[in-house]
């Protein structure tokens, strides 16, 4: 019953149109695949995906609907899909019927429905829908739901995609719950009983995964009074993948050590402690202040490209044992967010300032996915802030599994270096990061503290 019309023939208000671009970017989904919207009918997406997609418009004196769909062959992911559009179409019409005094005579309703493909790991796309309803209003509704299929199309729900992972669903919540109440941009505003109810059935919950992260986008309508829009919340899967392709490279047997660097990135000192680990092939840790990444955007994602692992320190060195929880949340997620700007990683690993840290600490870490970790060489370069002295220091205090506190932000440090590498080298050491070194030690696990006091 579909009219097929050219897209030209619809007159859109210009706003519709910045209205979906802005709902676009609030979802902040980066790298789209397969963009139908602005090409008519049956674009078909040159990078990534094989999808097709289709677009049906309709109109009548009271309303216009343009939807795009793809162009899926599996039947069960086909219905659902189907459903959901079915279901969108019959929302919006019994809105224009209510309305239906107030339309016509030069005012339509209108229904769009856009889609688009994001890749996800594992061969996984995820198909996003964005449903914008328009009736007779200045602002009108939004609605998104995602679909996850794998590589032969076939629907995935997120029951069976945790089982693979091994994640619990309870983990999982009580992970979603935790974030939720401690965002400012919502937690004032949630309704328990309502994210109870969205928490209990997860095969509705909007989703993807990537590489290290159960990306789940919550529409606020659903856990809110009032509120609308999207909210995005990350939940790292990274530990149990990592643990997987990392453990093979570890030997019995072998002398380990860690090499850890706190307060950077430095504009002097990181770049020649980077040189360093580079002439050596040693990789290490660098333990970042989010101020700093902030102001050292580059610098910190020349670290990442070098191949080290990044650790959050905080945001600005603050003993997190002396803050309000929201604060200590704070400190904890600002520096986080700079970190994955900045580096496009995410990082799992806390390293306390001072190595201060209480059970609240403890929970802030779990909740972000990540091991509190402090160290058992302190090189005492902040100190000392002698090269001589460094070395001694740490010759005389390591053992296989050591994890070494050093400071890029001391000229010094950077002066002991080449010779502290070369002599452990010698001794018969090799340089890991510290998740690395955690699995030779069978502590890799959220919440780890590690090291003496
Ligand atoms: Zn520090």
């Amino acid at each position: 019953m579909f009219k097929r019309l050219p897209f030209k023939r619809i007159k859109w208000p210009g706003w519709v149109v910045l209205i979906l671009l802005g709902i676009f970017i609030v979802i902040g989904i980066g790298k789209w695949v397969g963009d139908s919207s602005a090409k008519g009918v049956q674009s078909k997406d040159k990078a990534e995906t094989t999808i097709e997609f289709k677009q049906d418009t309709e109109e009548t004196d009271r309303y216009t609907m343009l939807i795009n769909t793809p162009v899926i062959e599996n039947s069960s992911l086909a219905e659902a899909i189907q459903e959901w559009v079915t279901n969108q179409k019959e929302t919006f019409l019994s809105e224009v019927k209510a309305e239906k005094d107030n339309l016509g005579s030069g005012y339509r309703a209108h229904l769009t429905i856009q889609v688009d493909a994001k890749k996800g790991a594992n061969d996984t796309t995820s198909l996003i829908f964005h449903s914008y309803h328009l009736v007779n209003k200045v602002s009108g509704e939004n609605y998104v739901k995602m679909f996850t299929m794998n590589a032969t199309h076939e629907r995935l729900q997120l029951t069976d995609l945790l089982t693979n992972y091994g994640e619990t669903l309870d983990a999982i919540r009580s992970n979603l719950k935790e974030q939720l109440k401690q965002n400012d941009k919502i937690k004032n505003d949630l309704i328990n009983q309502k994210l109870n109810n969205v928490l209990q059935e997860p095969n509705t919950w909007n989703w993807l995964v990537s590489e290290t992260s159960l990306i789940i986008y919550m529409e606020k309508s659903k856990i809110t009074e009032n509120k609308t829009g999207t909210i995005e919340i990350k939940i790292p899967l990274e530990e149990k993948r990592a643990a997987q392709r990392e453990r093979s490279i570890l030997k019995s047997g072998e002398k380990y050590v860690a090499l850890t660097f706190d307060d950077g990135p430095n504009p002097d000192v990181t770049p020649r402690v980077l040189k360093i680990l580079k002439q050596h092939d040693a990789k290490a840790t660098f333990f970042m202040l989010g101020s700093q990444v902030e102001k050292h955007p580059s610098l910190a994602a020349k670290v990442a490209q070098d191949g080290h692992e990044i650790g959050n320190h905080t945001d600005r060195h603050i003993n997190l044992t002396k803050l309000e929880k929201s604060q200590l949340v704070k400190e904890v997620l600002n520096s986080r967010q700079e970190i994955e700007k900045a580096t496009g990683q995410t990082p799992t690993l806390i390293r306390p300032p001072y190595g201060e840290m209480n059970s609240e600490v403890e929970q802030v870490a779990k909740i972000n996915g990540s091991s509190l970790i402090l160290w058992s060489v302190d090189s005492r370069d902040w100190k000392s802030k002698n090269a001589k002295a460094i070395n001694e220091v740490v010759l005389k205090e390591v053992v296989s599994g050591s994890i070494i506190l050093l400071h890029d932000v001391h000229p010094t440090t950077a002066e002991a270096l080449p010779k502290l590498i070369t002599t452990l080298k010698e001794e018969g050491y090799h340089f890991l990061t510290v998740s690395q070194l955690l699995l030779t030690q069978e502590k890799y696990s959220a919440g780890t503290d590690y090291g003496k006091s």
